[in-house]
């Protein structure tokens, strides 16, 4: 059996993106048929790997802990769906910090490989936003875009030539898999 690692980008794939930051559980509202996407990925033997800019961190909207008790609400969601995710891996810098972190920089990637001791490369990295498709790029993954969140705002402007496109989550996944 297959045992493929794949990335993706929380706002705007997994949860709706507000277009704003998602400070609190109840502003944390599932795209349509995610939680299915992600339950299918699961059955496939995908591992999951999250890579999110959260730079509301250090604006010193929320704390660190504060981020991560709002990926553990989700998460459990996930699980009760019969999801999983392995790893989670946050950027908490502004834009302009210099981090090696921040997407389209690649530092979120090597640090989950880092700490797992596996390799992402020619994984599947999928995101709505340009950083995620030149991360992927810069990485060695292979790029999708979702037209959810701002996704439907990239298409519209040139990105990577080799990016896989879809309506949402479930959409690429289903491509993946089947
Ligand atoms: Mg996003
Ligand atoms: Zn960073």
């Amino acid at each position: 059996m297959r045992n493929n690692y794949i990335v993706l980008d929380r706002d705007g794939v997994i949860n709706v993106d507000l277009f704003d930051y998602v400070l609190e559980n109840k502003t944390f509202e599932f795209e349509k048929g995610s939680k299915e996407a992600i339950a299918k990925l699961a059955q496939k033997n995908f591992k999951i790997i999250i890579a999110t800019n959260q730079a509301c961190i250090n604006l010193g909207l929320i704390s660190a802990e504060g981020i991560k008790d709002i990926n553990n609400f989700w998460i459990n969601k996930v699980r009760e769906n019969n999801g999983e995710i392995l790893h989670v891996e946050v950027c908490p810098h502004k834009k302009g910090e210099d981090c090696n972190c921040r997407k389209p920089k690649t530092g979120l990637l090597e640090s989950a490989e880092k700490k797992l001791n596996i390799s992402l490369k020619n994984c599947f990295f999928i995101g709505d936003k340009l950083s995620d498709l030149e991360c992927a790029v810069s990485h060695g993954c292979k790029p999708i875009l979702v037209r959810t969140g701002y996704g439907a705002m990239t298409e519209a402007d040139p990105f990577p030539n080799e990016t896989k496109v879809f309506d949402n989550l479930k959409g690429a996944v289903d491509w993946i898999v089947d």
